[in-house]
Protein backbone atom coordinates (compact mmCIF):
# COMPACT_ATOMS: atom_id res chain seq x y z
CA UNK A 1 0.00 0.00 0.00
CA UNK A 2 1.31 3.27 -0.94
CA UNK A 3 2.16 5.75 1.90
CA UNK A 4 -0.97 8.08 0.73
CA UNK A 5 -3.29 5.32 0.63
CA UNK A 6 -1.88 4.43 4.28
CA UNK A 7 -2.40 7.51 5.19
CA UNK A 8 -5.94 8.20 3.95
CA UNK A 9 -6.70 4.89 5.43
CA UNK A 10 -5.64 6.19 8.56
CA UNK A 11 -7.38 9.79 8.06
CA UNK A 12 -10.75 7.54 7.74
CA UNK A 13 -10.89 5.32 10.61
CA UNK A 14 -9.63 7.84 12.65
CA UNK A 15 -12.89 9.94 11.57
CA UNK A 16 -15.65 8.25 14.02
CA UNK A 17 -12.94 8.94 17.14
CA UNK A 18 -12.83 12.92 15.92
CA UNK A 19 -16.32 13.00 16.29
CA UNK A 20 -16.74 11.26 19.82
CA UNK A 21 -14.24 13.45 20.87
CA UNK A 22 -14.71 16.58 19.78
CA UNK A 23 -18.41 16.65 20.51
CA UNK A 24 -19.54 18.01 23.71
CA UNK A 25 -22.66 16.78 23.40
CA UNK A 26 -22.07 13.00 23.49
CA UNK A 27 -21.86 11.16 26.39
CA UNK A 28 -18.89 9.28 25.22
CA UNK A 29 -19.41 6.18 28.00
CA UNK A 30 -22.77 5.69 27.11
CA UNK A 31 -22.15 6.01 23.10
CA UNK A 32 -19.73 2.79 23.31
CA UNK A 33 -21.36 0.79 25.65
CA UNK A 34 -23.24 -1.23 22.62
CA UNK A 35 -19.52 -2.26 22.50
CA UNK A 36 -19.24 -4.38 25.53
CA UNK A 37 -22.79 -4.60 26.74
CA UNK A 38 -24.64 -4.39 23.76
CA UNK A 39 -24.80 -8.54 22.90
CA UNK A 40 -24.44 -7.75 19.33
CA UNK A 41 -23.05 -10.16 16.70
CA UNK A 42 -19.62 -9.54 15.69
CA UNK A 43 -20.46 -8.96 12.10
CA UNK A 44 -23.03 -6.82 12.88
CA UNK A 45 -20.40 -4.88 14.97
CA UNK A 46 -17.91 -4.60 12.21
CA UNK A 47 -20.22 -3.70 10.08
CA UNK A 48 -21.28 -0.82 11.94
CA UNK A 49 -17.98 0.08 12.81
CA UNK A 50 -17.13 0.39 9.10
CA UNK A 51 -20.23 2.73 9.13
CA UNK A 52 -19.17 5.12 11.76
CA UNK A 53 -15.51 5.41 10.17
CA UNK A 54 -17.35 5.63 6.80
CA UNK A 55 -15.52 3.04 4.75
CA UNK A 56 -18.63 1.39 3.45
CA UNK A 57 -18.74 1.05 -0.61
CA UNK A 58 -21.15 4.03 -0.67
CA UNK A 59 -21.12 6.01 -4.39
CA UNK A 60 -19.47 8.62 -2.81
CA UNK A 61 -16.45 6.41 -1.46
CA UNK A 62 -16.08 4.35 -4.87
CA UNK A 63 -15.91 7.15 -6.50
CA UNK A 64 -13.51 9.55 -4.77
CA UNK A 65 -11.54 7.20 -2.44
CA UNK A 66 -11.34 3.63 -4.08
CA UNK A 67 -11.29 5.83 -7.43
CA UNK A 68 -14.03 3.17 -9.12
CA UNK A 69 -14.08 4.05 -13.17
CA UNK A 70 -17.31 2.54 -13.05
CA UNK A 71 -19.05 4.57 -11.05
CA UNK A 72 -19.98 7.88 -12.87
CA UNK A 73 -22.41 9.39 -10.43
CA UNK A 74 -22.27 9.85 -6.49
CA UNK A 75 -26.70 10.63 -6.87
CA UNK A 76 -28.10 8.00 -4.87
CA UNK A 77 -28.80 4.79 -5.99
CA UNK A 78 -32.59 4.86 -3.89
CA UNK A 79 -33.73 8.17 -4.36
CA UNK A 80 -31.29 9.47 -7.39
CA UNK A 81 -31.37 13.22 -5.71
CA UNK A 82 -29.14 13.25 -2.56
CA UNK A 83 -25.45 12.73 -2.95
CA UNK A 84 -25.06 8.71 -1.91
CA UNK A 85 -22.77 8.95 1.07
CA UNK A 86 -22.97 7.39 4.98
CA UNK A 87 -24.95 10.53 6.09
CA UNK A 88 -27.47 10.08 3.59
CA UNK A 89 -27.89 6.71 3.33
CA UNK A 90 -28.82 6.89 7.31
CA UNK A 91 -30.54 9.83 7.75
CA UNK A 92 -31.87 11.81 4.95
CA UNK A 93 -32.82 9.63 2.16
CA UNK A 94 -36.56 10.16 1.02
CA UNK A 95 -36.64 6.45 -0.46
CA UNK A 96 -36.04 4.81 2.75
CA UNK A 97 -37.74 7.27 4.82
CA UNK A 98 -41.05 6.48 5.07
CA UNK A 99 -40.52 2.46 5.41
CA UNK A 100 -36.87 1.88 7.16
CA UNK A 101 -36.50 5.34 9.09
CA UNK A 102 -39.91 4.73 10.50
CA UNK A 103 -39.25 0.83 11.61
CA UNK A 104 -36.32 2.05 12.97
CA UNK A 105 -37.78 4.90 14.95
CA UNK A 106 -40.77 2.67 16.11
CA UNK A 107 -38.71 -0.34 17.61
CA UNK A 108 -36.56 2.62 19.51
CA UNK A 109 -40.30 4.03 20.67
CA UNK A 110 -41.80 0.52 21.06
CA UNK A 111 -39.05 -0.22 23.73
CA UNK A 112 -39.75 3.03 25.75
CA UNK A 113 -43.17 2.67 25.78
CA UNK A 114 -43.08 -1.14 26.90
CA UNK A 115 -40.52 0.04 29.70
CA UNK A 116 -43.20 3.38 30.77
CA UNK A 117 -46.05 1.28 30.55
CA UNK A 118 -44.76 -1.25 32.88
CA UNK A 119 -43.08 0.65 35.49
CA UNK A 120 -46.96 2.66 35.51
CA UNK A 121 -48.56 -0.60 35.84
CA UNK A 122 -50.93 -0.25 32.82
CA UNK A 123 -49.22 -3.53 30.93
CA UNK A 124 -48.47 -6.22 33.30
CA UNK A 125 -45.57 -8.16 31.25
CA UNK A 126 -42.81 -6.81 28.79
CA UNK A 127 -43.37 -8.62 25.30
CA UNK A 128 -39.84 -8.37 23.27
CA UNK A 129 -40.22 -4.81 21.36
CA UNK A 130 -39.80 -6.74 17.62
CA UNK A 131 -43.73 -8.53 18.97
CA UNK A 132 -44.95 -5.15 20.23
CA UNK A 133 -48.17 -4.05 18.98
CA UNK A 134 -48.49 -0.98 21.07
CA UNK A 135 -52.38 0.50 21.94
CA UNK A 136 -53.27 3.70 21.04
CA UNK A 137 -54.61 4.45 24.77
CA UNK A 138 -53.56 2.02 27.57
CA UNK A 139 -54.83 3.02 30.98
CA UNK A 140 -55.10 2.03 34.42
CA UNK A 141 -56.88 4.15 37.17
CA UNK A 142 -53.60 6.11 37.74
CA UNK A 143 -52.17 7.05 33.73
CA UNK A 144 -53.30 7.16 30.85
CA UNK A 145 -50.61 6.45 27.84
CA UNK A 146 -51.12 7.79 24.25
CA UNK A 147 -49.12 5.88 21.23
CA UNK A 148 -48.89 7.71 18.50
CA UNK A 149 -52.08 9.36 19.05
CA UNK A 150 -53.56 12.65 17.99
CA UNK A 151 -54.67 15.21 20.40
CA UNK A 152 -57.40 16.95 20.41
CA UNK A 153 -56.75 20.97 20.44
CA UNK A 154 -58.86 24.19 20.95
CA UNK A 155 -56.69 26.32 19.04
CA UNK A 156 -54.93 24.58 15.72
CA UNK A 157 -51.36 23.18 16.62
CA UNK A 158 -49.86 21.22 13.65
CA UNK A 159 -47.58 19.60 15.68
CA UNK A 160 -50.64 17.27 17.97
CA UNK A 161 -48.75 13.65 17.64
CA UNK A 162 -46.42 12.80 19.65
CA UNK A 163 -45.09 9.48 20.01
CA UNK A 164 -45.45 8.65 23.60
CA UNK A 165 -48.24 10.75 25.70
CA UNK A 166 -48.81 10.18 29.76
CA UNK A 167 -51.32 11.91 32.03
CA UNK A 168 -51.16 11.45 35.49
CA UNK A 169 -54.93 11.19 36.81
CA UNK A 170 -54.15 11.99 40.12
CA UNK A 171 -52.02 14.85 40.06
CA UNK A 172 -52.67 16.35 36.59
CA UNK A 173 -49.07 15.95 35.12
CA UNK A 174 -48.83 15.43 31.57
CA UNK A 175 -45.24 14.35 29.94
CA UNK A 176 -45.16 14.53 26.08
CA UNK A 177 -42.43 12.09 24.47
CA UNK A 178 -40.95 12.46 21.15
CA UNK A 179 -38.16 9.84 19.89
CA UNK A 180 -35.60 10.87 17.06
CA UNK A 181 -33.16 8.39 15.66
CA UNK A 182 -30.98 11.42 13.07
CA UNK A 183 -27.43 11.76 11.97
CA UNK A 184 -24.83 11.23 14.45
CA UNK A 185 -23.97 14.80 13.76
CA UNK A 186 -27.63 16.62 14.76
CA UNK A 187 -28.31 14.86 17.85
CA UNK A 188 -28.42 17.94 20.25
CA UNK A 189 -30.23 20.55 17.51
CA UNK A 190 -32.27 17.26 17.10
CA UNK A 191 -33.14 17.77 20.92
CA UNK A 192 -34.01 21.08 21.21
CA UNK A 193 -36.06 20.84 17.84
CA UNK A 194 -38.47 18.38 20.00
CA UNK A 195 -38.82 20.67 22.70
CA UNK A 196 -39.66 23.92 19.96
CA UNK A 197 -42.09 21.59 18.09
CA UNK A 198 -44.48 20.52 21.27
CA UNK A 199 -44.71 23.93 22.84
CA UNK A 200 -47.94 24.78 21.59
CA UNK A 201 -49.44 21.79 22.18
CA UNK A 202 -48.32 22.11 26.03
CA UNK A 203 -49.91 25.34 25.98
CA UNK A 204 -52.97 24.13 24.73
CA UNK A 205 -52.87 20.96 26.84
CA UNK A 206 -52.07 23.29 29.73
CA UNK A 207 -55.22 24.52 29.70
CA UNK A 208 -58.03 22.19 28.13
CA UNK A 209 -56.74 19.66 30.01
CA UNK A 210 -56.24 21.68 32.91
CA UNK A 211 -53.25 20.11 33.40
CA UNK A 212 -50.98 21.42 36.56
CA UNK A 213 -47.59 20.88 34.42
CA UNK A 214 -47.32 19.66 30.63
CA UNK A 215 -43.19 19.08 30.31
CA UNK A 216 -41.83 17.49 26.50
CA UNK A 217 -39.12 14.88 27.22
CA UNK A 218 -37.06 14.16 23.65
CA UNK A 219 -35.29 10.79 23.30
CA UNK A 220 -32.63 11.19 20.58
CA UNK A 221 -30.25 8.35 19.51
CA UNK A 222 -27.50 8.71 17.08
CA UNK A 223 -28.43 6.18 14.00
CA UNK A 224 -25.27 5.07 14.70
CA UNK A 225 -25.72 4.72 18.58
CA UNK A 226 -24.42 8.05 19.92
CA UNK A 227 -26.23 8.95 23.14
CA UNK A 228 -26.55 12.82 24.33
CA UNK A 229 -25.32 13.93 27.81
CA UNK A 230 -28.90 15.25 27.85
CA UNK A 231 -30.47 11.39 27.89
CA UNK A 232 -29.60 10.65 31.47
CA UNK A 233 -31.18 13.49 32.50
CA UNK A 234 -34.24 12.63 30.31
CA UNK A 235 -34.35 9.20 31.23
CA UNK A 236 -34.79 10.30 35.22
CA UNK A 237 -37.91 12.29 34.39
CA UNK A 238 -39.17 9.10 33.13
CA UNK A 239 -38.03 7.40 36.39
CA UNK A 240 -36.42 5.02 34.13
CA UNK A 241 -33.25 3.38 34.55
CA UNK A 242 -30.14 5.34 32.18
CA UNK A 243 -29.23 1.43 31.65
CA UNK A 244 -32.23 1.07 29.30
CA UNK A 245 -30.17 3.38 27.02
CA UNK A 246 -28.05 0.07 25.53
CA UNK A 247 -31.94 -1.25 25.08
CA UNK A 248 -32.60 2.18 22.90
CA UNK A 249 -28.99 2.53 21.63
CA UNK A 250 -28.99 -1.27 19.89
CA UNK A 251 -32.55 -0.96 18.08
CA UNK A 252 -31.17 2.19 16.55
CA UNK A 253 -27.52 0.76 15.86
CA UNK A 254 -29.89 -2.99 14.13
CA UNK A 255 -32.15 -0.61 12.45
CA UNK A 256 -29.15 1.45 10.68
CA UNK A 257 -27.41 -1.78 9.63
CA UNK A 258 -30.60 -2.70 8.13
CA UNK A 259 -31.21 0.10 6.31
CA UNK A 260 -27.75 0.15 4.88
CA UNK A 261 -27.78 -3.52 3.54
CA UNK A 262 -30.57 -2.75 2.15
CA UNK A 263 -28.85 -0.22 0.31
CA UNK A 264 -25.75 -1.60 -0.26
CA UNK A 265 -27.36 -5.40 -1.93
CA UNK A 266 -28.60 -2.87 -4.97
CA UNK A 267 -25.57 -2.71 -7.62
CA UNK A 268 -23.54 0.70 -7.12
CA UNK A 269 -23.21 0.97 -10.91
CA UNK A 270 -25.85 2.15 -12.86
CA UNK A 271 -27.48 0.39 -14.94
CA UNK A 272 -27.19 0.30 -18.51
CA UNK A 273 -29.90 1.63 -19.90
ZN1 LIG B 1 -31.38 8.65 -1.35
Amino acid sequence: MSVENAWKEKELHGRYHNILNNDENIDKTATLSWLTRGGIFPETEGFLCAIQDQIIPTRSYLKYIVKDGNIKTTKCRMCNKGHENVEHLISSCEVLAPREYTNRHNNVAKILHIEICYKLKVIDCKTPYYKYNPKNVAENNNFMVYWDREIQTDREVIHNRPDILIFDKQTKEITIIDISVPAPANIHKKEKEKIDKYLLLSEDMKETWQATCVRVIPIVIGATGEITKNLKRYLQVLDQPFGIHTELQKAAILGTCNVVRKVLNKPAKEQEK
